[in-house]
């Protein structure tokens, strides 16, 4: 059996050139840039609550990682540095190599270096820190949204959902949605070159991980603002092109969670650099609806005209 160490010096220690000290002392040291500010997030993922046994380690890997950059992402920060805290069951060299390896795959595509971590045996539980740097100023917080701000979100969100209606509940997909279903869940792509496009454009922006609506209403919460969502404007087409129920694509779309996509605000001003910036990235943007002067007051509006208040938000750990 590997020790502890034998185990972090096997399959965690890398050379990680921009730090001052990486993996192997008490502490990891870091050199941060004059004028920048250090933007830090943590994402737990944990056996039977975010991931069945049964999962690719290396996609799990990638996912562990990811899901912190899509925190980086939502914030405008360009990420730079890692920590993993993983406890395991056992020290499977199999499981740990396939894990690893996503890790790394995720930590070079989006620019991070893994500096530290822990590793403890326990319940099967994967969490990554992860350290970003932003120019002083400009992350794009929650807090800026103003009414009148068109709400805009990225990509497709609902995939992650319906690929787990389909694995829970035998929901059955047709198969090119099917594969992109559960890529989106597995694999989830933070929008990093979203968010670092959006500095200065963006007046409030969050990653979707709890599902959309429930996500909206932090940042009406924290703007102090209400929204109006068009229902005609949603993008849902693709995923009822699935063959899968109607009521729940939308149920997905707008309440699905895990989807890692960008939701934010931004003048009408800038509609036209949203849309370059669309083309651009060869990434689909879609402006769902409109920030509005009623506190907190977050409603659906359907293609008939029908405003109503909308049946789910999203996931809640405690609720
Ligand atoms: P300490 O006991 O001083 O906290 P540890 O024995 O936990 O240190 O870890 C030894 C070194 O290995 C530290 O630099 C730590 O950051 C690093 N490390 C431990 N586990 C991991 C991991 N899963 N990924 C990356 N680095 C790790
Ligand atoms: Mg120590």
């Amino acid at each position: 059996m590997p020790s502890e160490f034998e185990l972090i010096g096997r399959y965690f220690e890398r050379p990680a050139p921009t730090a001052d000290l990486g993996v192997g002392d008490d502490a990891a040291l870091l050199p941060v840039s004059a004028g920048t500010q250090l933007v830090v997030s943590t994402d737990m993922l944990v056996e039977g609550t975010h991931f069945l046994a049964d999962t690719d380690p290396r996609l799990l890997g990638w996912k562990t990682v990811a899901v912190s950059v899509s925190d980086l992402a939502a914030m405008a920060a360009r990420p730079r540095w890692a920590t993993l805290a993983v406890s395991l069951p056992a020290a499977d060299e199999t499981w740990l190599a396939a894990f690893a390896a996503g890790v790394f795959d995720c930590c070079e595509s989006f620019g991070l270096e893994l500096v530290g971590g822990d590793t403890t045996r326990g319940p099967r539980n994967l969490c990554a820190t992860v350290f970003g740097e932003v120019p002083r100023g400009q992350a794009v917080t929650r807090a800026a949204a103003r009414p009148g701000d068109d709400i805009w979100v990225s990509g497709q969100p609902g995939r992650a959902g319906l690929a787990l209606a389909h694995l829970m509940d035998g929901v059955a997909l047709c198969d090119r949605l099917r594969e992109e279903c559960l890529a989106a869940l597995h694999q989830p792509r933070p929008r990093l070159a979203l968010g670092l496009a959006l500095r200065g454009v963006a007046s409030a922006m969050l990653d979707v991980s709890d599902g959309l609506l429930g996500d909206l209403r932090h940042i009406l919460e924290c703007s102090g603002t209400g929204a109006i969502v068009e229902a005609a404007a949603l993008p849902l087409a693709a995923l009822a092109a699935s063959g899968a129920d109607a009521a729940l694509c939308r149920r997905c779309l707008l309440a699905g969670g895990d989807d890692y996509e960008l939701l934010f605000a931004a003048p009408p001003r800038h509609r036209g650099a949203i849309e370059a910036l669309s083309a651009r990235l060869g990434l689909p943007l879609h402006r769902i609806g409109e920030l509005t002067r009623e506190r907190e007051r977050l409603m659906l509006r359907e293609a008939d005209g029908t405003l109503a208040a909308p049946a789910a938000y999203g996931y809640d750990h405690f609720a």
